[in-house]
């Protein structure tokens, strides 16, 4: 039988980590998990549900909340990759919003939050053959995991890939909210106490300010292909 690993894949928001996970799935036939859309997806549900206030977020009621939320991935064919569904519903649109952005790491800090989901990926990669991007996920969900990316470009050429993204969908926002968003994710990422995202020892750091998608893509394939030898 072919041999199949687990590719962890860590960074910044908007550092092009889903681009790349998503390129290695296909080339690779393995499951791609975006682990933020998880987040996302329940940063979404406090919102639905008025846990959201202006500038705070009611965590008492989230957290019991928690067991009434059913989070799912499903594979869209047409797109190629899985498409998020919370409560039986495709929220892949709404959870892409700079307004849940600008929840998400608020909602990511809550350690119940957390260990919902990190006990949900882990039981997606039993079978290997998983490629899955987010903050922890070599340092917490798969520290065992045969191949760790660590991705990093700055917080200026993150923003403007975002905002252009951002544009394209018809969304109106400004580079400098964006930038702000961008940022500010980055310090509760790094500062909060419960799984930071840090670079785990034996991850290989990729900074991709200056690289095509197709030079990464090929760095990081090739070091796919000396773990499976
Ligand atoms: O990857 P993405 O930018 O969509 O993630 C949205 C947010 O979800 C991040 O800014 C972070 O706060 C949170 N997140 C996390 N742990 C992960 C994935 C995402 O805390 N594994």
């Amino acid at each position: 039988m072919d041999k199949k690993i687990t590719i962890a894949i860590d960074g910044f928001s908007s550092t092009g980590k889903s681009t790349l996970a998503k390129q290695l799935a296909k080339d690779l036939g393995y499951v791609y998990v975006d682990t933020g859309a998880m987040y996302r997806a329940i940063a979404f549900f406090s919102m639905q549900n008025g846990f959201i206030k202006t500038d705070y977020l009611d965590k008492e009621s989230l957290i019991k909340s928690l067991p009434n939320i059913q989070l799912q991935f499903q594979f869209n064919p047409d797109l190629g990759f899985a498409e998020m569904y919370l409560n039986g519903e495709n929220v892949e649109k709404q959870i892409r919003t700079i307004a849940v952005s600008s929840f998400v790491s608020k909602v990511a800090e809550i350690p119940e939050v957390r260990s919902k989901l990190v006990e949900q990926q882990q039981q997606m990669s039993k079978d290997k053959g998983v490629v899955m991007d987010g903050r922890d996920i070599g340092t917490v969900v798969f520290p065992d995991a045969e191949l760790k990316i660590y991705m990093t470009a700055s917080a200026q050429t993150r923003a403007q890939r975002r905002y252009d993204e951002l544009i394209q969908k018809g969304d109106s926002v400004t580079f400098e909210e964006v930038l702000h968003n961008v940022e500010e994710r980055d310090y509760i990422d790094t500062h909060r106490s419960n799984s930071p995202l840090v670079k785990a020892e034996d991850a290989i750091e990729i900074d991709n300010s200056h690289l095509t998608r197709e030079e990464q893509f090929k760095l990081v394939l090739d070091l796919v292909q000396q773990k499976l030898v």
